[in-house]
């Protein structure tokens, strides 16, 4: 088993990025007894088991995301860049 290291902290997310994080269901990767999830490339994760779930799931499961990654702020701008390319 890999050593227990610390939990990254908690990404401050503001209130209109939670918003959208709520409605949104591109992948995150949790750990098993672990409360935060990540990006598929966080650094954190490095060598250990991930399970995928829509980030709208990680939320309503109580998990919260990582700030070495910042998972909501990337999957929030990733967001509004589609909106973008998808307006006329
Ligand atoms: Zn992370």
């Amino acid at each position: 088993m890999p050593p227990a290291d610390e939990e990254p902290s908690e990404e401050d997310t503001d209130a209109a990025d939670l918003l959208v994080v709520a409605d949104l269901v591109d992948e995150v990767r949790v750990l098993d007894e672990r409360p935060r999830y990540h990006l598929s490339s966080c650094s954190w994760l490095a060598g250990r088991p991930t399970v995928g779930l829509p980030v709208q799931e990680a939320r309503q499961l109580q998990f919260t995301p990582c700030a070495l990654c910042g998972p909501d702020s990337t999957l929030v701008s990733r967001h509004r860049a589609r909106l973008r390319d998808a307006s006329p």
